[in-house]
């Protein structure tokens, strides 16, 4: 029997190990990838810290990208060999209330890739095909993954934010790394707020086309339209609010976040608002990699072996990451080891 490879996830907070099992075969509307590249999110440390439901032992990994090796029964639209990107929301239901009002992201029984079903940390997986994304051309592997769900998060917290001209940035990871691209492109002003003293992380967000970078405990250098929170500290809603004028909205894009100070409500008042981002739609994906083609998006990625996993997270946990870290399953040259 052909066997596969994936790093597993025990319990919340054993690390991650090396497993060996035999390759699953894809059921009913269901589809077998090769995986070639998988990024490495936030929410796998959430995952690994227990610190969002998950069912465990797990594979974590949600930014697959992929070549289709075998097809199920009763799948449309995707062929044997074809390069197909495996998101966060790896099933819906279907027919409740959220599912049927075009917001499936907030479905009542869905399935999570890499939380309840296992990911992209590993050589194979399996992926319910009608969730599955045609990826743009122009990108490689590698550099398309970060887009599955720092891309798309981003995409769909702009989309929340509003139309407004200066919008703030709270973190520059991976996901700020690519929405900047796409603001700068769009003829507005992304502000970059980053740990203090990061002056690397600051001269990164610049060079992506951010007008202003400095550090998130000083005030904005002008009244920004809307802020997007992709740090998981709470304390940076209150200065956000602070940051944003008369009706802006402060978008919380992480599935977790540390709790909230409080804070005066006179920072609230005059028709600000405060809301979270959670998961995504097709549609999102849709829209997004449309804007990824036109605008021409590069991401930024330090790539490790499929082994190497843990020493990715870490990483990622230090936020010492220019950009995506990225996994790449099967052997390939020039890996940093
Ligand atoms: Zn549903
Ligand atoms: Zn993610």
């Amino acid at each position: 029997m052909d066997m596969m490879s994936a790093m597993q996830i025990d319990a919340p907070g054993s690390p991650l190990r090396l497993i060996e099992r035999v390759i699953p075969k894809p059921g009913l509307g269901e589809v077998l990838i090769r995986v070639d590249a998988c990024g490495v999110c936030r929410t796998d440390l959430h995952v690994l810290d227990g610190e969002i439901p998950a069912r465990y032992p797990i594979v974590p990994g949600h930014e697959i990208v992929g070549r289709v090796v075998q097809v199920g029964e009763r799948v449309d639209g995707i062929d044997q060999g074809q390069r197909v990107g495996v998101p966060w929301l790896g099933q819906t239901c279907g027919t409740c209330d959220y599912c049927r009002s075009e917001r499936e992201n907030l479905c009542d029984r869905p399935v999570f890739t890499g939380a309840t079903r296992d990911g992209g940390y590993a050589t194979h997986v399996i992926a319910d095909a009608r969730y599955c994304f045609a990826l743009p051309q122009g990108l490689g592997d590698v550099d398309v993954a970060p887009l599955l769900c720092a891309g798309l998060i981003g995409w769909r917290s702009l989309r929340l934010a509003g139309s407004g001209k200066r919008i703030g940035l709270y973190g520059f990871g991976a996901a700020a790394h690519i929405l900047a691209q796409i603001l700068a492109w769009l003829g507005r002003e992304a502000y970059a707020f980053t740990k203090e003293g990061d002056k690397k992380g600051q001269a990164f967000a610049r060079s992506l086309g951010c007008v202003w970078a400095g550090s998130s405990t000083s005030p904005a250098p002008k009244q920004l339209d809307a802020a997007i929170i992709f740090a998981p500290a709470g304390e940076l809603v209150p200065r956000a609010l602070k940051a944003v004028k008369k009706g802006g909205r402060v978008v919380c894009a992480g599935i977790y976040m540390s709790d909230i100070p409080s804070f005066p409500y006179a920072d609230l008042w005059s028709e600000r608002q405060i809301l979270s981002v959670a998961n995504l739609t097709r549609d999102d994906g849709a829209s997004f990699f449309d804007v990824v083609e036109r605008a021409r998006i590069q991401t930024v990625t330090e790539a490790f072996p499929l082994e190497k996993a843990n020493d990715a997270l870490e990483r990622v946990r230090e936020g010492s990451i220019d950009g995506a870290a990225v996994l790449v399953p099967h052997r390939q040259d020039g890996l940093t080891v």
